[in-house]
């Protein structure tokens, strides 16, 4: 399960078409800004002509010349910074524009592979640009805390909605301070309280800062765990297996809707404990509780998890049920307190 060549080549191939894609953009920007600021393209030509005569004095030796030359270009580049901003522009806007501010979009840094494409490798072994599609639409500036109660549960303390807004920045504190190995999360809670949406939320804003973040369902793991444990050293498989053991988060979605049996467990712990080892950081959501994790794994992925885990516990009533709702016309409205339909 290696990177085949031809999905390799795709790989190289989207490098080269989001450079052009870069270059035509910068083209445009360029023309749409001498067509405004015909001063610009002058001052351009200038520097251009400087240049040239600066590399020609370096080349005679004549260093003295050189240097008041490459002053007059420095002036000539802010003069061409206040030009450019006070018509409105922000100031880099005629520089190369790119996605990946760490290689400006060549996928090498200092001759080793870029994050970003180390992450585009592992999106392609783990098929996650269906996920990609996803986080596009849930993050964090599209979760809403409207869909939480602000009544306080029949028994006394927080109102969902309280609850979740402490969660909700405790998500955004992991992801600001995030170092592979510092930290790692348990989202539990019934479905529908917003688990899935919320490790969305937090894949979506770590892969914009360079994080490698493998996200999978627990029965794609568990089927990667017994792969790894039926064909041990097979070197695809083990190439496969390094990422799900080497991504700086891998996040395991539903952790307990899986088919699982005892080796496989027992794999559940090793990995989890290897991750650790190798100071990586995972989040897992489940709908189970801490006794049934115990039933249904080990006590020892039980209590790894009581003891490295930050659990972070959702509530609210039904979620999914309310949006459905909402796109039916049947919601209820619970800002103004009418509640159970209003009657
Ligand atoms: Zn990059």
């Amino acid at each position: 399960m290696g990177l085949t060549n031809p999905q390799y080549d795709k790989i190289r191939r989207d490098y080269d078409r989001k450079q052009l894609e870069n270059r035509a953009v910068q083209e445009a920007r360029m023309q749409e800004v001498y067509g405004r600021l015909p001063r610009l393209r002058e001052m351009d030509e200038t520097t251009a002509d400087l240049a040239y005569q600066r590399a020609k004095r370096l080349l005679a030796g004549d260093q003295a010349s050189a240097d008041k030359l490459a002053g007059q270009l420095q002036e000539i580049k802010e003069g061409k910074q206040v030009l450019l901003t006070s018509a409105g522009y922000p100031v880099d806007y005629l520089e190369l524009p790119f996605h990946c501010p760490f290689c400006r979009d060549t996928g090498y840094v200092d001759g080793k592979r870029c994050r970003c494409f180390e992450q585009a490798i592992v999106d392609m072994l783990f098929s996650q640009h269906p996920i990609h599609e996803r986080l596009d639409q849930e993050n964090f500036s599209t979760f809403s805390l409207e869909y939480y109660d602000r009544e306080a549960p029949p028994g006394g303390g927080e109102s969902p909605y309280e609850h979740m807004k402490q969660i909700l920045a405790q998500s955004k504190r992991f992801v600001q301070n995030f170092q592979p190995g510092l930290e790692n999360l348990l989202l539990t809670g019934s479905a529908g309280t917003g688990k899935t949406f919320l490790s969305n939320c937090i894949a979506g804003a770590l892969m914009k800062k360079g994080v490698s973040v493998i996200y999978l369902s627990a029965n794609q793991l568990f089927e990667a765990l017994a792969d790894h444990a039926y064909s041990r050293e097979e070197p695809e498989q083990e190439e496969y297996y390094h990422w799900v053991l080497d991504s700086d988060l891998l996040i395991v979605d539903d952790l307990g809707t899986e088919l699982n049996n005892s080796l496989v467990s027992s794999e559940l712990f090793c990995c989890l404990n290897e991750r650790e080892l190798r100071r990586k950081s995972t989040i897992i959501s489940t709908n189970l509780t801490m006794n049934q994790i115990r039933a249904s794994y080990s006590e020892r992925v039980a209590s790894r998890l009581m003891e490295n885990y930050r659990l972070l516990r959702l509530f609210n009533s039904d979620i999914r049920l309310k949006k459905r709702e909402e796109r039916l016309g049947l919601a209820v409205n619970t800002k103004d307190g009418i509640k159970d339909g209003g009657k």
